[in-house]
């Protein structure tokens, strides 16, 4: 008899399962919206429970989620396509787009979803680094395409986890400069007050990525999108699974596309990195303290040791820990007085780690 271990691919023994940090206290670490289910998508949800059949299959189409997207980016519902989270789409390009050996190209540090789908799906991934201060190195981007002939080049911006957007003139010659599937993750583009969709209209080999887990809250329901021209929807819809997304995260996302609130809490949100940002920025350069600016609803910082992560959660803050020497950590912005508190810790942090080393 054949064990597990037998039957089971040999590269999938190796792989570490996706880590999610346990959480107590304050949930700063995963880059969820702060703000609770607006009171007219409660309400909706309310009444839909009521009155809907779950015996029966979601449409499996997602027409009417589509209709809407593509409404509010003046597309047709042929450029939109659906998905549980955008996570499902990143496994849908693999899939796609990925024969054995294929490779794709991605930045680093940046969301491990993209190497992690590659390898699953039989492909590898390429990494390039961002530069010193954090900024896509673009020529460098370009030559390593030249010679690994990438079927995906992923680009995120705002990036996750540094926060920092790629100019425009750079994202084009990104785009142009290579003739590879470009996958443009704007999952946190919403606190950075834009969207590139409309460059779909231009370029057939791009696609958006785009979700409803983070400016519109919705993380617990899992709705993802792509946006891009037909014939690359096409493509990616014959590796869909069939009634992929179910029918309450469909009327859900539908409900919150309509809902006019989200604009002001988006605005609050930026305004509240922009203040964590200020008045943390003055202690860069103090021992191994460094903050970056950021567009999306989350902070990079790196805070000089290791041991950030003990004095965090003793404050009761979980924000993002990545356990290096330089204690780099990135927080989600969440709440006033939760920002409060993060500036507070991050000070005295700063202060005391100052103390020690005159002694
Ligand atoms: N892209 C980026 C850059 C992310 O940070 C995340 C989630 N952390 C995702 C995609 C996946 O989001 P979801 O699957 O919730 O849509």
């Amino acid at each position: 008899m054949r064990t597990i271990e037998e039957l089971a691919r040999p590269e999938v023994l190796r792989w570490e399962n996706y880590q999610v940090q346990p959480v107590t206290g304050c949930k700063m670490d995963a880059n969820e919206s702060s703000f609770p289910l607006p009171e007219s998508v409660l309400q909706a949800a309310i009444e839909w429970l009521k009155h809907e059949d779950l015996r029966i299959y979601p449409d499996t189409d997602c027409l009417e989620l589509r209709k809407a997207i593509a409404g509010r980016y003046g597309l047709s519902v042929h450029e939109i396509i659906c998905t549980v989270g955008s996570d499902q789409l990143i496994d849908y390009l693999s899939k796609a787009f990925l024969s054995e050996g294929d490779r794709i190209v991605v930045p680093r540090p940046s969301f491990s979803m993209y190497a992690l789908s590659a390898e699953i799906n039989h492909g590898s991934a390429v990494p390039f680094e961002l530069t010193e201060d954090l900024r896509y190195p673009v020529d460098q981007i370009l030559e390593i395409c030249r010679q690994n002939r990438p079927k995906i080049l992923y680009l995120c911006n705002p990036n996750n986890p540094t926060g920092g957007v790629i100019p425009e003139e750079d994202l084009r010659r990104l785009i142009e400069g290579t003739d590879a599937i470009v996958a443009l993750d704007e999952a946190y583009a919403e606190f950075a007050g834009f969207d590139h969709a409309e460059w779909t209209k231009e370029y057939p080999r791009l696609i958006v990525l785009k979700t409803f887990s983070k400016a519109y809250g919705l993380a617990g329901l899992r709705i993802g999108y792509g946006i891009a021209q037909a014939p690359l929807i096409r493509v990616l819809d014959k590796v869909r699974a069939p009634y992929n997304l179910g029918t309450f995260p469909q009327i859900l996302a539908r409900e919150a596309l309509k809902c006019p609130e989200y604009a002001e809490r988006i605005r609050i949100t930026a305004a509240e990195r922009d203040r964590i940002y200020a008045a943390l920025a003055p202690y860069a350069g103090r021992n191994g303290f460094m903050i970056y600016p950021s567009r999306a609803n989350f902070l990079y910082m790196r805070t000089g040791s290791a041991g950030i992560e003990e004095y965090m959660l003793a404050r009761g803050l979980s924000v993002r820990f990545y356990g290096d020497a330089a204690g780099t950590i990135r927080a989600t912005v969440g709440r006033p007085r939760q920002n409060d508190a993060l500036i507070e810790a991050l000070r005295a942090w700063v202060t005391v780690q100052a103390a020690d080393d005159k002694e």
